[in-house]
């Protein structure tokens, strides 16, 4: 039988700004959950990538003396470098200038002007070109975007002719969406402000632009292009194929988990699955929106100049330990304050003293007492049942915060075995024991006990430190946790006696004060 099917995005950068911690942070969450359903023999697709066809990004290339491709591809090359620096496993990074991704966008629309879904009007009113969205009069803050209020310039008065999507008409079937189907939209906090939503009731929505030279083409209208948003929307389904590959299409959609920020839930949660219903294309199984970072005075974002940039922070903190960081001190569900002295006392604590320790004690235990091989179990004390059973609760509560990508909690579940484990050894204290000849038996279970606890540490961690946790396999001799089947891998017991096993150089030299 084949494997089951797994389908995960993140949203896409656009691409004026440069890459901030948010961005690394969310496909930091995204790629955990990829890896996790890999380790379980799932079929994964993982899609990310760049929005590239908004408006300002030819003022910008204007401004700047080059050619509006020349802009996106640097830009969008930045993204990629973050992505890549991140360990981010993506299969597929889209840019929405992408050829399949035009076409594919091209078709979506002409499905809705097949299903008299979209009509031409004049739209009069405010837009924010740092939003590239249309804004009420009473959004805006002393006649400024709250988003943007240092860019008073950003807001335009807009008198055009646009196409119109009839999201009215899709206000009963939304409705009956989340009625249905409580899941759609998690966690609980987001779902409630989308029911909000539908319970104020919905308006029409311009879907095109007049006269932009940059951007995707209206159908059979070449006057128009396509609305920013809308277009950056169907990256979702032409990123697996749709207009292009039906093939693939019908391979990957529909997406298993959209994860996005909890700022773009109204272009998740309510307009794209009614414009998938528009277009007679099966809804996505969930929308998952994170939290923001954030610092004392809000979003950490170039904009709001509090950012810690992500290539900064790999560079600072290795590229594994910051990926543990962000999801450990930010859990995905909520908003989180952050700080450079917080993830350096995280890492000090969690990465330095507890899984470094451990590690590295383990090691040079096993060769110092058991000629560095794996000692043979058996004689198991109280210490040992004790860890043997912390080792099963670890890996059961870690697979159930994991499913809902609550990730903080799924890292700490993993903790409670990495601090087992060195509590094991206080109380067993084979250093000790191994002065006396008489005591083998012991020391060998309690090295045993050990060395498991880790093995099962660093297989539960691959998808959160995948560079950490094959380094750890290494010194047990041991291949990736990448291809080891889950979840029989996690059993206790399965480390063989008489396997060779070596220490390395510490994993996480202790930090000083923050730099950055
Ligand atoms: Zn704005």
């Amino acid at each position: 039988m084949a494997a089951p099917k797994f389908y995960v995005t993140t949203a896409i950068a656009y691409v004026n700004d440069r890459p901030g911690l948010h961005h690394a942070y969310e496909c930091t969450g995204a790629d955990a959950l990829a890896r996790f359903h890999r380790q379980r023999g799932h079929d994964v697709f993982f899609l990310t990538g760049t929005d590239e066809n908004a408006p300002r990004n030819e003022v910008a290339a204007k401004a700047q003396g080059i050619s509006t491709r020349a802009l996106v591809d640097q830009h969008a090359a930045e993204f990629k470098q973050m992505a890549d620096t991140w360990d981010i496993s993506y299969d597929r990074f889209i840019r929405t200038t992408d050829p399949d991704h035009v076409k594919g966008v091209q078709e979506f629309v002409r499905r809705w002007i097949a299903n008299d879904d979209v009509y031409l009007a004049t739209y009069e009113g405010l837009y924010c070109l740092g939003c590239e969205a249309f804004k009420e009069e009473g959004e805006l803050v002393d006649g400024r975007c709250p988003i943007h209020p240092d860019n008073p310039e950003y807001i335009q008065r807009l008198k055009e002719e646009n196409y119109f999507f009839r999201l009215s008409k899709y206000e009963q079937q939304l409705k009956n969406l989340y009625r249905d189907r409580p899941d759609f939209c998690v966690p609980e906090i987001r779902r409630n402000e989308v029911l909000g939503w539908l319970d104020r009731g919905l308006k029409d929505v311009s879907v095109s632009r007049r006269n932009l030279t940059w951007g995707i083409p209206f159908p059979d209208h070449p006057e128009h292009v396509v609305y920013v948003w809308f277009d950056a929307l169907i990256n979702y389904v032409t990123g697996v194929g749709f207009g292009t590959d039906e093939k693939k299409f019908e391979r990957w959609w529909p997406c298993d988990v959209h994860v996005v920020g909890k700022d773009i839930t109204r272009f998740h949660c309510i307009y794209w699955p009614a414009m998938l219903m528009a277009a007679g294309v099966e809804l996505p199984r969930q929308v998952f929106a994170h939290g923001f970072l954030e610092n004392t005075v809000g979003r950490l974002s170039r904009s709001s100049g509090n950012m810690i940039d992500p290539l900064a922070a790999a560079a600072e903190w290795g590229s594994d330990a910051i990926r543990y960081l962000v999801l450990r001190e930010a859990p995905f569900e909520k908003d989180s304050p952050i700080s450079a002295e917080q993830f350096n006392a995280r890492f000090n604590a969690d990465l330095a003293n507890g899984l470094g320790n451990l590690v590295s004690r383990t090691l040079k235990m096993a060769e110092t007492y058991c000629e560095g091989l794996v000692p043979r179990p058996g004689g198991d004390g109280a210490s040992e049942i004790a860890l043997h059973a912390t080792a099963s609760r670890a890996i059961e509560e870690h697979d159930a915060a994991a499913a809902r990508l609550y990730f903080a909690d799924a890292l700490a579940a993993i903790f409670t075995l990495v601090d087992g484990a060195n509590k094991h050894y206080q109380l067993t204290q084979p250093w000790k024991l191994a002065k006396d000849p008489a005591n083998a038996l012991a020391v060998a279970a309690s090295l045993y006990a050990g060395l498991e606890a880790l093995r099962i540490v660093a297989h539960a961690l691959w998808p959160y430190m995948p560079n950490v946790a094959d380094s750890i396999c290494r010194q047990l001799g041991l291949p990736s946790p990448a291809a080891a089947p889950w979840p029989d891998v996690a059993r206790w017991g399965l480390l063989e006696p008489g396997r060779r096993v070596h220490s390395s150089a510490p994993l996480f030299p202790r930090l000083e004060p923050a730099k950055l």
